[in-house]
């Protein structure tokens, strides 16, 4: 993976491979001309990571962008780095075909990174005891591609400190990275600190609160006076901690600027300020009821 670029600040690992600290969310990027416009974008911009899902429906229309855009920008498929997740309606013993179709879709040789998209099985309540046999075949299936190198790297996404610690009691090959929602309402003390015993990656995703924590007054005030944007603040913060981001956006200037993140540092004031805005707000789903 080249470094070159001041935007490939990477995290290692414990598969011994570097992520980049930070990647190009793609929720809701579905029309194939935008998912192209978006990573001309975004490679321009210095990212080298993307993240997708198969319930983002975007698969395709990435690996297709990709195909095109890594020879115009003189890079290739190992100077990428490409996550995406099992479909709550593949966990457990639809697994493989799942994983299989994801990799199929994206038609890159390989995934960098694939997850576990959520705890539970589509279809099933949150309190179904299902729940936990399915993700732990959802694991084995992802565990035998990875022994066969489809997947790099595997790992988990929405996962309580409850599921993280049963995931880590009965796995054979440990997670790289839980994703979970991340940003100064949201600090996840528990789950960092899990992630950290165990040696798991933790990567932020909606680290702009989807759009809503830049109007934040405290977030606006920082970026004020770092004369930075108030989504670089947030993102900043995060990075700063260690943490990879993922912000999406459908626009290049934007996706230009949320890249700026490696030129300059919060002071710990700053950081201090931002932290203390959490107060355990979700803008996504809350996973802590599925059994
Ligand atoms: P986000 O990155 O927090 O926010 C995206 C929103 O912010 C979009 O509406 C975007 O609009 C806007 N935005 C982007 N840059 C901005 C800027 N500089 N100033 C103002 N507004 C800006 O939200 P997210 O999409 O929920 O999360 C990011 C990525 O994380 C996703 O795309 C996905 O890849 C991943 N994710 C994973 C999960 C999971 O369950 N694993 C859940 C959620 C998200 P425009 O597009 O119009 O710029």
């Amino acid at each position: 993976m080249s470094s070159s670029s001041s935007t490939t600040s990477a995290v290692l690992l414990n598969t011994g491979v570097q992520m980049p600290l930070l990647g190009l969310g793609t929720y809701k990027l579905v029309a194939s001309e935008d998912v192209y416009r978006a990573v001309d974008a975004a490679l321009v911009a210095g990212y080298r990571a993307f993240d997708s899902a198969a319930v983002y429906r975007n698969e395709a229309d990435l690996g297709q962008a990709l195909k095109q855009l890594l020879p115009k920008h003189g890079l290739t498929r190992e100077d990428v780095f490409i996550t995406s997740k099992l479909g709550p309606e593949d966990q457990g013993e639809r697994a493989m075909e799942g994983a299989l179709r994801s990799l199929a879709q994206l038609d890159l040789g390989y995934i960098d990174l694939y997850l576990i998209h959520w705890p539970g099985t589509q279809g099933l309540v949150v309190a179904d005891q299902r729940n936990p046999g399915n993700r732990a075949q959802s694991w084995v299936m992802l565990e035998e591609l990875h022994a066969q190198g489809k997947l790099k790297a595997i790992g988990v996404s929405n996962y309580t400190p409850a599921h993280m610690r049963e995931l880590i009691q009965s796995c054979k090959v440990p997670p790289a990275v839980l994703q979970v929602e991340f940003h100064p309402r949201l600090c996840q003390t528990e789950l960092r600190s899990v992630c950290e015993e165990y040696g798991v990656c933790f990567q932020a995703y909606s680290s702009l609160g989807k759009g809503e924590l830049v109007t934040d007054p405290v977030v606006m005030e920082v970026a004020k006076h770092c004369e930075r944007t108030p989504a670089q603040v947030l993102l900043r913060w995060a990075v700063q901690q260690g943490v990879p981001v993922l912000p999406k956006s459908s626009n290049p200037d934007r996706i230009k600027d949320n890249a700026r993140l490696f030129d300059f540092t919060l002071s710990d004031t700053d950081m201090d300020r931002l932290s203390a805005l959490d107060c355990g707000h979700k803008y996504c789903r809350d996973s802590s009821e599925v059994a």
